[in-house]
């Protein structure tokens, strides 16, 4: 199924060059920012522009605000590009019918990831004019709230709460719609199931298929416990021989433990990947109300160390990183050379 010899967008070469170059710069956390407007459900609903056709209450639906609050949403897109970010990630984390089901949104899916990747680009034209540097918008593919490979059900470890196919069908609606919005990049992130991801990948490949052309992906798995293990039990050298064969533009880990947790597992990773690696850890270990303390000295600190070891090519932010965060650690690894790929 996957066809290698469509054309590549043309985003590659350019995103391929910049990463010899110098370490690349992704974003922060779209919830961290949002959380900080303090939008209540009237927010989320929109002056009624955007017929939501959903009796159901839309506060949380973070995804929702591209299309009821865009310019928001335009505005914490542009406030990560001026920060350094070369890349920015579409709100569209839980833009599938399977997640969006929650909200009685499973209709506005198409339009969700359409408006997601609009508003980055807007975001991203708008930071180019002011500074001349190109930015990137990668169509952020979240995990969906149900897992391919492992039972919710203690007394039933047969069953499963979705398959592979139902996957490929959400992720392919999902996917069209990031193509159709201009995303640069197909990013499949916090993926703590393979199974869900490879099914996300092969859901890629189909859309490029159909678009006639091939967008770089980067894949983001999350280590979730001190074992080093992803929740569907892989180590990330397991990981990585499960995902090559996309020939991934990115492999690396976001999100769980913080940096401090992240960074033997990210070594591992780069010792046996031939891709690029990516790392965006959170700003460390939730605290007891579930936000996340360390200040962007701190996570710059320690993401620094990581560029350092030569162990990374693309680095960020995940939950509770904002745009001076992103400051700081693109500050933080400017000295120092992008990891070495060995092929
Ligand atoms: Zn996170």
């Amino acid at each position: 199924m996957i066809n290698f010899s469509l054309p590549d967008a043309p985003s590659l070469a350019p995103l391929r060059k910049l990463a010899t170059e110098r370490i690349v710069i992704l974003d922060g956390a779209m919830g961290t920012q949002v959380q900080t407007l303090g939008l209540g459900e009237e927010d989320f609903q929109g002056d009624g522009s955007y017929d939501l056709k959903s009796d159901l209450p839309q506060k949380g639906n973070n995804d929702l605000l591209s299309l009821t609050q865009p310019k928001a949403i335009e505005d914490i897109h542009f406030s990560f590009a001026m920060a350094g970010a070369d890349i920015m990630e579409t709100n569209t984390f839980s833009s599938t019918t399977i997640a969006q089901a929650d909200y009685g949104l499973e209709h506005a899916v198409h339009d969700l990831n359409v408006a997601g990747a609009q508003v980055a680009r807007r975001a991203a034209e708008r930071a180019e004019a002011e500074d001349g540097r190109k930015r990137y918008v990668a169509g952020a593919v979240g995990p969906t709230n149900r897992t391919a490979s492992i039972s919710p059900d203690v007394n039933d470890p047969g069953y499963r709460a979705v398959t592979f196919n139902d996957l490929r069908v959400a992720y392919g609606e999902q996917i069209r719609g990031l193509i159709a919005g201009g995303a640069d990049i197909i990013l499949i992130e916090t993926i703590f199931d393979t199974l869900n991801a490879k099914a996300a990948i092969f859901a890629s490949f189909e859309g490029f298929a159909e678009a006639g052309v091939r967008l770089p992906v980067m894949i983001s798995g999350t280590i979730t416990d001190a074992s080093g293990r992803t929740l569907s039990g892989q180590t990330p050298t397991a990981f990585w021989h499960s995902v090559m064969h996309a020939r991934p533009f990115t492999v690396g880990l976001n999100c769980a433990l913080g940096a401090e947790a992240m960074r033997p597992h990210l070594a591992e990773l780069a010792s046996v990947s031939t891709s690029l690696i990516c790392a965006y850890p959170n700003a460390g270990l939730p605290n007891a109300f579930g936000q996340y303390d360390e200040t962007p000295e701190q996570t710059a600190a320690q993401v620094g160390g990581f560029a350092r070891e030569g162990l990374v090519n693309v680095v960020g932010g995940c939950c509770g990183t904002t745009p001076d965060h992103i400051r700081a650690l693109a500050d933080a690894v400017a000295p120092f050379a992008p990891r070495e790929v060995s092929a």
